[in-house]
């Protein structure tokens, strides 16, 4: 994202986004870009991957390497703590949207 404030303020909703897909299927780096791209947040991998390693030091992604084509990918996956937190946001989206959306 090109605007430093608007990355910032943005930040959260790309983490559930994350934490979200995480939870359904193991993700990757290139995959969650493309799919942020596709709800309009637009990522370079420099942007995306301390994301990715913050949530996974906070133990709310776990990492897995895979050798895919002999090359080593990192797929994560939403932890418990993740889901747990996943949860909240969500109850927590519903009260913002009642809030902002009348
Ligand atoms: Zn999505």
């Amino acid at each position: 994202m090109k605007h430093d404030l608007t990355h910032e303020f943005f930040l959260g909703f790309i983490k559930i986004h994350i934490l979200h897909h995480a939870a359904e299927q193991p993700v990757y780096g290139l995959w969650l870009i493309e799919e942020l791209d596709r709800h309009g947040y637009k990522l370079s991998p420099g942007t995306l991957y301390p994301v990715l390693h913050s949530l996974e030091k906070e133990n709310y992604l776990q990492c897995q390497q895979k050798v895919i084509d002999g090359k080593i990918r990192k797929y994560y996956r939403t932890t418990a703590k993740g889901q747990q937190m996943l949860g909240e946001a969500k109850a927590r989206i519903k009260e913002l949207i009642e809030e902002v959306m009348k």
